[in-house]
């Protein structure tokens, strides 16, 4: 036992214990004044006398630690923590270790996976009980951040740091042009008026080697001069300027600094900034989770078990909780947000996990065995060969469906990669097993090309195909509801009307939602209990970046056609400037006359389309009709249509007795005229990356060359980039990755997407990586210990079933 490492780790060992039980001295027998102090003595007999120092501080703190109160036992054991940081720093001081290393983590021996799930109750206490703030400033925090307890606030990460660990003197500053921080004391405040008569305040601070001035103009300059008085001592980060001696900054922040500062919590540290409400301000929140995170990050159990932390390289809970608030190092700070970042990641994915291994165990399928030659009819009756992908991808739903385990699948495919033929193809499989298939689309126009397309394709076979649509007449959607009551229906396409209550099926064996993120995962619900266990598919034509695919829909298993029917043309996409109409209108003409047709759409969402706007694109369409191109036929689609009207505008088109179809966004999806090789989307800008692929979709479907169109007059960088994305590249899943990045998730997902966790400290754009590997972890712990029923697994399954439960319902429903 002679290094000094160990026996840094014998001293500190009870340490925890000492915590856990309110620094009753009760943690060793005999009391820790003479544990330390012994263990001290034994370490100095193996290092140089000189270098005893530290050591000796050390045992001073125990010294008379029988005789003092918890309180201040607690600060000693923080301190004694802090000096065996530094001797761990001198221990180790090995070429090796990185020099921005935090000195108290280097060699920390990790704690032990806690199976008490009543520590978590510790941190379910109201942070009413806080010191400093008490029912009003607790009902503060509940109203404005939904924050109740400790346990929440601790939670309430910064949005960022500032590093004031490091002050220059002012001498030195404004010569790198960086960020840098100052502190010093207001010596005088000048006020005067600039030749543009702006107020102008310039603020001098000294720091004994210098003055600098912060300037401030306009309102800003009131505030200031209150907060800002002689003598008062502030701390400044900014970007300093040097000129004609005077070293300036009108880039900057400041804070106040007052006597409570002798403790470094606004200064003199790595200080966190948080997110603020017009009710909280910077310097409380930081007061209080300074408090907090001093009194219980301690009591934050260690739930995560130790061979994954060892494997994950992940440092404790508590010391990350720590961290995260108030980090001694950037190194640690990082090391903090990533373990807190693994957590949620990792009980989200042991959600899915969960689910996925209730699909298999407790949710028996039906089993569906080929029992004719249909499906072999219906692909040798296609007009074209299956590309690979789509062989692929039918192979992996067919043995999901043979299976006697429900399937709850993801068919992911850019637009115009053929899943229809794939569903159509599982469909049938339903069919030959005497089940009835329902396909659910999120618009009525949607629904509709899916009918005109599985009754083009399976009524030659001999497949009844009904759909059941919203505004229906009566006489036909009774008709339509006794169909599918008799069994007489063998596939079924709708939109939410699916789901209503007077809908009953037969049997229905499988259920297919065509979404685009457009259905919540309870609608699906609802239309998979229109069956007994039905198999489902969820196809999206939305690329989701493979993150959000295993976060949003973790639990299915997901195929993905990741290749074109072949002779498909690239699009050639273009931005126009509205200086160039004429010349666009042109080529629209040379395309029509060598017999294209083109879509031109307006920039209106269908569910929200005011009459003003469909006054323009109804006049756009006259404008064109009469001015633009008056010998071309000119069509109008919108959404306010009756679908019989729609029906037959699309139906003209296909056609080729319209020309040039103007709509609204109506044909957003599924639309398929392979002849139309042109779209035109005027108002680009104000469009979604996904809706714009999407729209550009509908053209490329055949061999001729196809162009899409973007008239944008985009007014901020969001739109700028989403049209250089446009024409940067066709490929959806790029497109989907820029769409994440301008966006961020819970945009890309809308509202309507449930599913989306709540995510702290993670960030799924920067966090894939981890999120695999949580992920890996997650599901290997389920394969192991498939309802968590191990010792050290009870604190996973309380935390989860409080945590997730919401989201595990929701996830709940393939
Ligand atoms: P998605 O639903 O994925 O957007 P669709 O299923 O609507 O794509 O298919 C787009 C077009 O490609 C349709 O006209 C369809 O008939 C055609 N298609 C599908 N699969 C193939 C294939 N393997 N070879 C050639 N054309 C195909
Ligand atoms: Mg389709």
């Amino acid at each position: 036992m002679s290094d000094l490492g160990s026996i840094l780790d014998i001293i500190q060992r009870p340490f925890q214990l000492e915590g856990k039980t309110e620094y009753q001295d009760k943690a060793v027998i005999g009391g820790l004044g003479a544990y330390v102090t012994n263990w001290v003595d034994k370490a100095c007999e193996n290092i140089p006398p000189e270098k005893t120092g530290l050591l000796k501080n050390l045992a001073d703190l125990f010294r008379d630690y029988s005789e003092i109160p918890p309180n201040v036992r607690k600060a000693r054991l923080q301190e004694a923590s802090s000096i065996i940081g530094q001797l761990r720093g001198q221990a180790s001081d090995a070429p090796e270790k990185p020099a921005d290393d935090a000195p108290s983590e280097a060699k920390r021996v990790p704690v032990e996976t806690s199976q008490d799930t009543d520590q978590l109750a510790a941190l379910l206490t109201s942070v009413k009980y806080v010191k400093g703030i008490g029912p009003k400033r607790a009902q503060l925090l509940a109203e404005e951040l939904g924050i109740h307890t400790i346990g929440d606030l601790l939670e309430y990460y910064p949005r960022d740091y500032l590093d004031r660990s490091q002050f220059k003197p002012i001498y030195q500053v404004g010569q790198s042009g960086e960020y840098e921080t100052i502190q010093g004391v207001v010596v005088n405040q000048m006020e005067f008026t600039s030749r543009r008569s702006t107020k102008v305040l310039k603020v001098i601070v000294y720091d004994e080697t210098a003055v600098a001035s912060l300037i401030a103009f306009g309102k800003r300059t009131q505030y200031m001069k209150m907060s800002l008085k002689t003598d008062t001592k502030v701390v400044v980060s900014g970007k300093f300027k040097r000129s004609y001696n005077e070293i300036s900054t009108s880039e900057y922040t400041y804070e106040v600094l007052s006597d409570e500062d002798a403790e470094l919590i606004h200064t003199g540290r790595i200080v966190p900034v948080y997110p603020l409400t017009a009710k909280l301000n910077q310097r409380s929140l930081r007061r209080w989770l300074k408090e907090i995170v001093d009194q219980y990050a301690f009591y934050v159990p260690e739930i995560l078990p130790l061979d994954i932390r060892k494997r994950q390289k992940l440092i404790d809970k508590s010391q990350a909780v720590k961290n995260i608030h108030f980090p001694e190092t950037e190194q640690a700070r990082k090391k903090a947000r990533r373990r807190l970042a693994f957590d949620e990641l990792f009980f989200l994915e042991l959600g899915m996990a969960l689910k996925k291994e209730k699909w298999g165990t407790e949710e028996p399928g039906i089993s569906f065995q080929p029992r004719s030659d249909l499906l072999q009819k219906f692909i040798s009756s296609l007009p074209f060969e299956l590309t690979s992908a789509q062989k692929r991808v039918f192979a992996e739903i067919e043995a999901d469906m043979k299976s006697g385990r429900c399937m709850s699948r993801l068919l992911q495919g850019d637009v115009g990669s053929g899943k229809t033929v794939v569903a159509a193809m599982a469909m049938l499989l339903a069919v030959d097993n005497s089940y009835q298939s329902a396909l659910m689309a999120p618009t009525e126009i949607l629904a509709e090309q899916h009918y005109i397309t599985l009754t083009n394709l399976l009524e030659p076979i001999g497949i009844r195909v009904v759909i059941l649509r919203g505004d229906m007449a009566k006489r036909d959607k009774d008709d339509a509801l006794s169909q599918i009551l008799t069994g007489e229906a063998n596939i079924i396409v709708g939109t939410h009307a699916l789901i209503q209550s007077g809908v009953e099926f037969a049997n229905l064996g499988l259920v297919i939602t065509d979404e685009q993120h457009r259905f919540g995962v309870m609608q699906r619900a609802e239309l998979k209990g229109k069956g007994t266990n039905p198999d489902v598919l969820v196809m999206t034509a939305t690329p989701i970046p493979r993150t959000l695919a295993l976060t949003v829909y973790g639990d299915l298993d997901v195929s993905v056609i990741d290749e074109m029917p072949p002779g498909r043309q690239k699009i050639i996409t273009k931005w126009v400037a509205e200086g160039k109409r004429q010349e666009m209108y042109k080529f629209i003409e040379d395309q029509i006359a060598q017999g294209r047709q083109a879509y031109l759409v307006y920039p209106l969402v269908e569910e929200s389309e005011k009459l003003e706007d469909l006054k323009a694109a109804t006049e756009m369409a006259e404008h064109f009709q009469h001015e633009v191109f008056p010998h071309l036929k000119i069509g109008l689609i919108h959404g306010r249509m009756r679908a019989e009207e729609k029906q037959e505008v699309m139906q003209r088109f296909k056609n080729n007795e319209i020309n040039i179809l103007v709509s609204t966004t109506v044909i957003e999806v599924g639309i398929d005229v392979p002849n139309a090789s042109l779209m035109l989307v005027e108002h680009a800008e104000r469009f979604g990356l996904a809706q714009l692929h999407q729209l550009r979709g509908r053209v490329g479907r055949s061999h001729h060359k196809s162009y899409c169109l973007l008239v944008a007059n985009p007014k901020n960088t969001d739109a700028v980039a989403r049209m250089k994305a446009m024409t940067r590249t066709t490929d959806g899943f790029e497109i989907a990755e820029e769409d994440l990045r301008i966006r961020g998730p819970g945009e890309f997902f809308g509202t309507r997407h449930a599913g989306m966790p709540d995510l702290k400290a993670a960030n799924l754009l920067r966090d894939g990586k981890l999120l695999e590997l949580a992920r890996d972890e997650a599901f290997q712990i389920i394969a192991d210990d498939p309802a968590l029923t191990k010792s050290e697994h009870q604190m996973l399954k309380q935390i989860l079933q409080e945590k997730w439960r919401e989201n595990l319902e929701m996830a709940s429903i393939g």
